[in-house]
């Protein structure tokens, strides 16, 4: 059967480590013994609080309605636990209609997109940046605006620099602090500037704060809901998945705006039939640790981080540690400069590891690479050692 694919799906952007891939898989035919540290997803075991209130929950013959659709019987357990843990964490206060339930960030990502853009409008994405962004964008039929993250401004948006034009015509600002690939953190005093900025161009701020427990050294990442007014332009995503190690769980929150909001809820109850009901009790349970369990992760992630930024600097990088996310996010060497392809290529072949190139996540980012602390430490230490002595 022919079955031309529709535009949205022609219209995604080529895959850009697919061609990274099939070096990956010809270097394996080869024997080589590759290691990857190229994906950001935790591979330790969510924490077996979290496990067991899944099994009461899926067990709880008190309850009827365990194993049906997660949206028509909403467990207020989830919203509360989100909540309470915005008001422990950060001070912010959420009234009910400001809290949907989604599953994970990425998905709310793309529906937030599906829920607020006509076809040929425009919202602006960062670049380098997460993906989902633009191809929810795509499949809304919308246009990207790329405002690029540049390491002289921190890696935060330039406000200033977006083009009349464009600050007239787009109805989203996209933004994720702390950053997915560059690691940057945004002061509360930026998350004020990118509020004033949504109110006087009537642009909605989406924030992706996917990785706001995920910190280093003491530092605490804001919410910019604590920026005051916020929440009369501003949403934020919220996500277990990278701090609780529950990516394959699906559990998340959109909080803030409560005309997005509830924008987003209308096309979740027309497209997707909510969490499973045990994973949301489950979830809450998370939260209602968070004190208790994000500092043995994190310490995890932080040995990790330190080992990778100790090894690389002491063979002539210099990178200061970052102060969240699950990433380290480094300059290619200067004979690679404008091309960080050629050094995943080289640091394949020569090394048999595999970093994501700068280059995957948009052309500012070309000269630099990401490696992802989510892989045991001997397998971290063996694929940095090995960096080092390919010196490259
Ligand atoms: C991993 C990631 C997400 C997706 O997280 P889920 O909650 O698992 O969907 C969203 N945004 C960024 C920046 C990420 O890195």
């Amino acid at each position: 059967m022919e079955l031309p694919l529709p535009d949205r799906l022609e219209k995604l952007p080529p895959y850009l480590f697919a061609d990274l891939r099939r070096k990956i898989a010809a270097a394996r035919a080869r024997g080589v013994d590759v290691i990857s540290l190229g994906i950001g997803d935790p591979d330790q075991p969510t924490p077996d609080p979290i496990i067991d209130e899944l099994c009461r929950a899926a067990r709880d013959t008190s309850d009827p309605d365990r194993h049906r659709y997660g949206c028509d019987r909403p467990v207020e357990a989830w919203p509360q636990a989100v909540c309470d843990f915005y008001r422990r964490r950060f001070g912010v206060r959420l009234g009910p209609q400001q809290v949907v339930t989604t599953m994970g960030a990425k998905d709310a990502i793309a529906k937030l997109a599906l829920a607020t853009l006509n076809p040929d409008e425009l919202a602006i994405a960062p670049s380098p940046g997460y993906p989902t962004y633009n191809i929810g964008h795509v499949f809304a039929g919308a246009v990207t605006y790329y405002a690029p993250l540049l390491p002289q401004n921190d890696f935060l948006i330039d406000l200033e620099a977006i083009p009349a034009e464009v600050r007239r015509q787009a109805k989203i600002l996209w933004m994720n602090y702390p950053n997915n690939p560059t690691t940057a953190t945004a002061p509360l005093e930026f998350f004020r500037r990118a509020v004033e900025f949504g109110r006087q161009n009537d642009i909605l701020i989406a924030q992706d704060n996917a990785y706001s427990e995920n910190t280093y050294d003491g530092y605490e990442a804001p919410s910019i809901l604590q920026v005051e007014g916020a929440d009369e332009v501003a949403v934020e995503f919220f996500s277990l998945s990278k701090a609780f190690c529950m990516t394959g769980w699906r559990v998340g929150a959109v909080v803030g705006a409560e005309a997005a909001v509830s924008a987003l809820r209308t096309v979740k109850e027309n497209i997707d039939n909510g969490t499973p009901r045990p994973v949301q009790f489950a979830a809450a349970r998370a939260l209602s640790m968070a004190e208790e369990l994000k500092p043995v992760i994190n310490s995890i992630h932080q040995r990790r981080r330190d080992m990778v930024v100790q090894a690389l600097n002491e063979s002539g990088w210099s990178i200061a540690p970052p102060r969240a996310t699950i990433y380290v996010w480094a300059p290619v060497p200067e004979k690679y400069k404008g091309s960080s392809a050629a050094f995943a290529t080289d640091l394949l072949e020569r090394a048999g590891v595999v970093v994501t190139p700068g280059l995957g996540y948009g052309q500012w980012s070309d000269g630099f690479f990401r490696i992802s602390l989510t892989y045991p430490d001997d397998v971290i230490e063996k694929a940095v050692a090995r960096i080092v002595e390919a010196g490259l």
